[in-house]
């Protein structure tokens, strides 16, 4: 937009979501704050991501260009057995990435002055043109806009859609990364540069290669990155998984590094019954298993006056569709785009709404029936 008094937007949540909208709108010209709840650097957070087209095409708008090459390439599928014969091959090239890779690209083309760490939003109020931030330290801000990118337990949709939430799945994953050089050469020469799989009954494990923490994706320096998608019942079970090393419950996801030891010892046992030996391998090597419960979340609406949500704060699709990172790159963009093209803001958020809520919804539809059927639940 070639507006001449450059408004203004306030980012809340600073992950690859909220990253996404800022760099986006910042390539049309807006002045944008970023406010994220963290206050540490986030840059080792997250695990692998399969990168797809959309956010080539949104670095490819906002003018990022990563040192680095984006992702690592992998060339065939494998599906593997208990005993690590292959059942199944097939070549599928692709490339993935990971979630610090996109993080360090987007942040380090974001003015580091503009990105306020350490801001938890508590309230927020609006009228016709303007929207104003409160945050937990007792200051405020204020701007044409304000893009809810606070992730699947939202503040900005509790405000402004009470009693939305997400609902669980009925299964978890577990994930860890290793880095290349720790894994035996027999397990490196089975996942080598592949997306491999083993599917069992209610259980599925894959693992693909990553850029290494710091982004290289020289060989010897990447990453194997793991997953497995197993079952907890909702009550007990799911508390046991969710409740991290100092006892308390976390609502959907455990860190690296804070995973409860008896949950640590759990999942690596049941590694050494069920995995093959190349996965064996790998959760063997992993230093901090990490854990998310499965979420689904789907919104109504996503434009509430001069406010909106984006990326896992309006839909969460299961990540079986590898298409959450790839959404939220499209919600920034199109944005950026619908705003610039249409001119009147209010009648641009209107039109971004209604493909967002479609497109939203198809994919978490896809995914849920996807999911479903991988791990065997059948919706009550
Ligand atoms: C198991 C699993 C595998 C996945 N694999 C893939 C994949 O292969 N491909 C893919 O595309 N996607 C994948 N995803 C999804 C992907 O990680 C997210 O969809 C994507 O990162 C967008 O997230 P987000 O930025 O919207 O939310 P989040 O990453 O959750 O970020 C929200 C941010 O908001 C901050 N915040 C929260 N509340 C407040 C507040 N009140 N005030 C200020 N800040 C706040 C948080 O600290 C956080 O930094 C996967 C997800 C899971 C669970």
């Amino acid at each position: 937009m070639k507006s001449p008094d450059m408004p203004k937007a306030l980012v809340i949540g600073g992950s690859l979501g909220g990253l996404f909208a800022a760099t986006a709108l910042r390539a049309i010209g807006w002045h944008v704050d970023v406010f994220e709840r963290s206050p540490v650097a986030m840059d080792s957070r997250g695990g692998g991501i399969v990168l797809q087209a959309d956010v080539v095409r949104h670095f490819g708008y906002a003018g990022i260009k990563p040192a680095h090459a984006l992702g690592v390439r992998s060339h065939d599928r494998l599906y593997l057995d208990r005993d690590g014969a292959i059942v199944h091959k097939e070549p599928m090239p692709q490339t993935q990435t990971s979630w610090n890779t996109l993080y360090n690209a987007l942040s380090g083309a974001f003015p580091a002055e503009h990105y306020h760490r350490g801001k938890t939003l508590v309230d927020l109020v609006q009228n016709e043109h303007r929207v104003t931030a409160m945050f937990e330290d007792g200051s405020s801000a204020d701007a044409d806009l304000l893009i809810g990118a606070d992730g699947a337990g939202s503040t900005v949709r509790n405000l402004v859609l009470p009693g939305t939430d997400f609902t669980y799945s009925g299964y978890v994953v577990w994930r860890g990364l290793v880095d290349e050089r720790e894994l035996p050469d027999f397990a490196k020469s089975q996942l080598y540069e592949d997306f491999v799989f083993q599917q069992d009954p209610e259980s599925l494990m894959l693992e693909y290669m990553v850029p290494g923490l710091d982004g290289s994706v020289d060989p010897g320096r990447r990453r194997f990155n793991w997953l497995w998608y197993l079952k907890a019942a909702p009550g007990p079970e799911l508390d046991a998984v969710l409740t991290d090393n100092t006892g308390h419950r976390r609502s959907h996801s455990i860190p690296p590094g804070a995973l409860a030891i008896g949950q640590d010892a759990y999942i690596r046992q049941r590694g050494e019954q069920q995995a093959n030996p190349a996965f064996r391998e790998l959760i063997r090597q992993t230093q901090d298993i990490f854990v998310q419960a499965i979420l689904d979340l789907k919104v109504p609406r996503m434009v509430f006056g001069r406010g909106l949500l984006t990326g896992d704060a309006a839909f969460v699709p299961r990540p079986h569709t590898a298409g959450s990172t790839a959404k939220a790159a499209r919600n920034a963009l199109s944005l950026a785009q619908a705003i610039d093209d249409i001119g009147d803001l209010d009648k641009a958020l209107l039109v971004w709404q209604q493909q967002q809520l479609a497109e939203g919804s198809r994919m978490g539809d896809w995914g849920v029936s996807m999911g479903n059927r991988i791990m065997g639940i059948v919706p009550s």
